[in-house]
């Protein structure tokens, strides 16, 4: 239970009916919003391996360069050598994992011949690999939860391709994620579907995952939510923090048109992207399993003039967030690997700590887990403005698939970084709450019995 500040000045007489006002006011007897544990989830987070981590990575970097624009002709393939080896490397272990589950792994392919631009002098083959695990249920099928990292790398020049660029924290870190989720959730099934995927030409300017962006919005895909695991590899700096995790989420949102910023700007809605709710959300996962590694949430699309593959998606309009790292080491990053002055260059992978990275695959598996076995969001949420009132009516439409059973309100103060209080409502369409929207802000989301709940969605007024 939360403090509020000023409830001890309630005095003794008239203490209980100010705690009671302050109760309905401030939400007091609410907890704050956590979800409840799935053991099966829980039992997959402890079949996460540091030690298949640490293979993975070191199979990545054994291709010496996975630079997007090194060689990917059959001969570089059968020689071990370059981007294209590293992808067909990729799809096997996804092959591998579906094998294992009796083929429930569709591995697929997303390529494309990218016209020169930005960093790239030649037409060049970009590809995008990726398994999915369909949903079990038809109409929760059609929901998508997706998790990427990038699997091309690069050294100090970006058209080196002879020098070693090793790109082991950078990021075969975050494609050894996607792909520890792939083999630890494909033991599973989820009502939703799971995609598992690693781009290339993230380092020439995202394109790789540009072009899959667009295709998932040109195919209409329902993606409710993206983690982008970018040197998620736990740097063994002196300064770095290994039981944090920064989550990156845009704010205003880059897919916003002129209607939505206006009512941003009026309602004060800065902080409640698609994007930042699902920071939140991997917030309530950490804390629900008690992971080793606990998100550190940055209200900001990147970090400081930077950019990500989740970028890609954001300017799409689906939920997306970067997964970083607590403290970076620019020594380690982009870098021919050599000796300077004593000090060492290049990512390689005696600088990354596996541990860390697989506790960061379990904040993943299980983010993408709870989203997948949870019913949709509730769809069309409102808040009723006709009539001047200080109490707040939200309805909404049913959560779409028919998996949830009850309704929980969130709500915070206009000034907290995080959902303060849930109440379950049942299994309603609307409810009223003896509080001034004017004060606080609501989102409303679907549960099921089992306490899966969905990304909360924050209503829009209506007159
Ligand atoms: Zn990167």
């Amino acid at each position: 239970m939360r403090k509020v500040p000023g409830l001890e000045l309630a005095g003794r007489v008239s203490g209980f009916c100010l705690f009671l006002a302050a109760m309905a006011h401030f939400g007091l007897a609410q907890s704050a919003p956590l979800l409840a544990a799935d053991p099966k989830i829980r039992a997959a987070l402890e079949d996460v391996s540091a030690q298949q981590i640490q293979a993975n990575i070191e199979k990545l970097v054994s291709f010496r360069t996975r630079s997007t624009l090194s060689a990917q002709d059959p001969a570089a393939i059968a020689s071990g050598r370059g981007i294209g080896a590293a992808r067909e490397w990729i799809k096997s272990e996804f092959e591998r994992y579906s094998e294992d589950c009796g083929g429930c792994l569709e591995v697929k392919t997303d390529s494309y011949t990218q016209e020169p631009g930005e960093r790239v002098k030649e037409p060049t083959v970009i590809t995008n690999v990726y398994a999915v695990l369909k949903g079990t249920d038809a109409e929760n099928a059609k929901r998508m939860v997706l998790v990427t990292g990038h699997y091309d790398s690069r050294n100090s020049d970006n058209y080196n391709l002879t020098d070693d660029a090793p790109g082991a924290n950078d990021d075969a870190s975050g494609t050894a994620v996607s792909l520890e989720c792939a083999r630890v959730l494909s033991k599973l099934k989820f009502p939703a579907t799971l995609v598992f995927l690693t781009v290339a030409g993230e380092e020439q300017g995202l394109y790789g995952s540009r072009h899959f962006a667009q295709m998932a919005k040109d195919q209409g895909w329902d993606l409710e939510a993206v983690l982008n695991n970018d040197i998620v590899g736990g740097d063994k700096s002196p300064e770095q923090d290994h039981s944090r995790i920064r989550v990156f989420s845009e704010g205003v949102p880059a897919a916003a048109t002129d209607q939505e910023l206006r009512r941003i700007r009026t309602l004060g809605g800065e902080s409640d992207s698609t994007s930042r709710q699902l920071a939140r959300y991997t917030v309530d996962v950490g804390r629900t399993y008690q992971l080793g590694v606990q998100p550190m949430m940055i209200f900001r699309q990147d970090r400081y003039l930077r950019g990500g593959d989740h970028f890609s998606f954001n300017q799409q309009g689906f939920a997306a967030v970067r997964i970083t790292e607590f403290r970076e080491d620019f020594h380690h990053q982009h870098q021919n690997v050599r000796m300077e002055n004593g000090v060492p260059y290049g990512d390689l992978p005696r600088f990354v700590d596996f541990d860390y990275v697989s506790q960061v695959a379990r904040l993943n598996a299980a983010t993408l887990g709870s989203l997948a076995a949870a019913p949709a969001p509730p769809a069309n949420p409102r808040l009723l403005t006709k009539d001047l009132e200080n109490d707040s009516t939200l309805t909404w439409d049913a959560s779409p698939g028919g998996l949830a059973t009850a309704y929980e309100l969130l709500w915070r103060t206009t000034t907290s970084p995080e959902w303060e209080h849930a109440q379950k409502v049942g299994n309603v369409a609307r409810t009223t709450m003896k509080m001034s929207k004017d004060d606080v802000i609501f989102a409303v989301r679907a549960c099921d019995q089992a306490g899966h709940c969905s990304l909360p969605v924050v209503p829009a007024p209506e007159r």
